[in-house]
């Protein structure tokens, strides 16, 4: 493996494609008869959309939602062209050429991007498709049902623009006993009842592993394709797909009561062994782990000793007898020893914003391809 670490890199960043392919087909076949898209928004979580969308066309995907335009103009090219793009935020003011330009399917979040989209369908005199969001209960993008009164009124659905979906999105499908989910679902089957018959979409990753009746025709799965189970603590078919090992720069020993770090927050009452290795905060390791986080070697948990600089943090490597670790070791990160679920939780957060702040130092290794 030493010859991934490419660039002397000081940590490696393993994307396991095949881990994504397995997660993909495995909601796939949970949702059946309903399709499964994928969302590769932000950079597939920070996994890199040019290599996980492509994979993902591969394993059969065809429908990819993202966030901006800017992120369906760089991946349009790299999918195959009977897959569908879509932009979850819809369109910018002035925008709407583009997105047809690219060709990218909006989602039209409210009466001003429908009209918008509709001008532009008059202009160019095409039936462009786009995607209508209604408001099921999240209260942050979409058609309330007086919008829809409205746009009623204004708007030819059948003939001013090609309506190829309906969706909304569930505010609690991660928590499977949440009320909110027979609520939302409920009002979602009551506002599309109202609009011309077209394909549905309404579940994300949890969504998916709700009932059946959460699935339609469509749902809309991401950090479960990432490795984050859909609902915490429940069994779950899907596999980890991202491992972070980082390499040791320098070993100390430090006396009883020697500070460590940036205000020398950690003192150990007993002689200690501390280790530094090259991934801080600036490469999405966060700072909030200051003295509460850990690094692993084998099953041994290493402390995050003192605070996570910049560039490097400083492990308490004691409980590993003197000189099991030195120079250019490798300790883990993520991996299985300590999933990803567990540092979020460490640091106070969730899964999704520790993939979307990985690192770009890191030597970034896509696998399984
Ligand atoms: C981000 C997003 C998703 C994917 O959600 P996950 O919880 O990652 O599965 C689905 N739909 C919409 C509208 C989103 O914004």
């Amino acid at each position: 493996m030493q010859s991934t670490w490419t660039g002397g890199a000081a940590a490696l960043l393993t994307i396991d494609l095949k881990a994504l392919c397995v997660n993909y087909r495995a909601i796939a076949r949970q949702v059946a008869p309903a399709q499964a898209a994928a969302v590769v928004k932000a950079d597939a979580y920070g996994l890199g959309a040019d290599r996980v969308a492509p994979a993902l066309a591969a394993a059969g995907c065809r429908n990819f939602f993202v966030a901006h335009l800017s992120e369906a103009v760089a991946l349009r090219p790299l999918l195959p062209e009977d897959a569908r793009l879509f932009i979850l935020n819809g369109l910018m003011p002035g925008a709407e050429d583009l997105c047809a330009e690219a060709g990218a399917i909006p989602v039209l979040n409210g009466l001003d991007q429908a009209r918008a989209w509709v001008a532009l369908c008059k202009a160019r005199g095409q039936r462009l498709p786009a995607v209508l969001q209604v408001d099921s209960g999240m209260s942050r993008l979409g058609l309330a049902a007086a919008d829809i009164d409205t746009l009623l009124r204004e708007i030819d659905l059948e003939r001013d623009f090609d309506l190829t979906l309906v969706m909304s999105h569930l505010a609690c499908g991660d928590e499977p006993e949440h009320d909110a989910n027979p609520d939302q679902l409920a009002r979602f089957e009551a506002l599309t009842a109202r609009l011309p018959r077209a394909p549905r979409s309404f579940a994300n990753s949890g969504g998916s592993f709700l009932t059946p009746a959460f699935g339609f025709d469509l749902v809309r799965p991401g950090v479960s394709l990432y490795g984050v189970a859909p609902h915490a603590g429940l069994p779950s078919p899907i596999q980890p797909v991202v491992r972070l090992e980082a390499r040791i720069i320098q070993v100390r020993s430090i006396p009883a009561g020697q500070g460590v770090g940036y205000g020398l927050t950690y003192a150990p009452d007993k002689p200690a062994r501390i280790a530094t290795i090259g991934v801080g905060y600036a490469d999405g390791w966060p700072r909030h782990l200051s003295n509460r986080g850990a690094a692993y070697y084998g099953n041994t948990r290493l402390p995050i000793a003192g605070r996570v600089s910049m560039d490097s943090m400083t492990l308490d490597v004691t409980a590993l007898p003197e000189g099991t670790l030195t120079y250019g070791d490798t300790v883990e990160l993520i991996g299985p020893h300590q999933p990803l679920e567990a540092v979020a939780a460490d640091a106070g957060t969730i899964a999704y914003e520790i993939l979307t702040s990985l690192g770009h130092r890191y030597a970034r290794v896509w696998i399984g391809e």
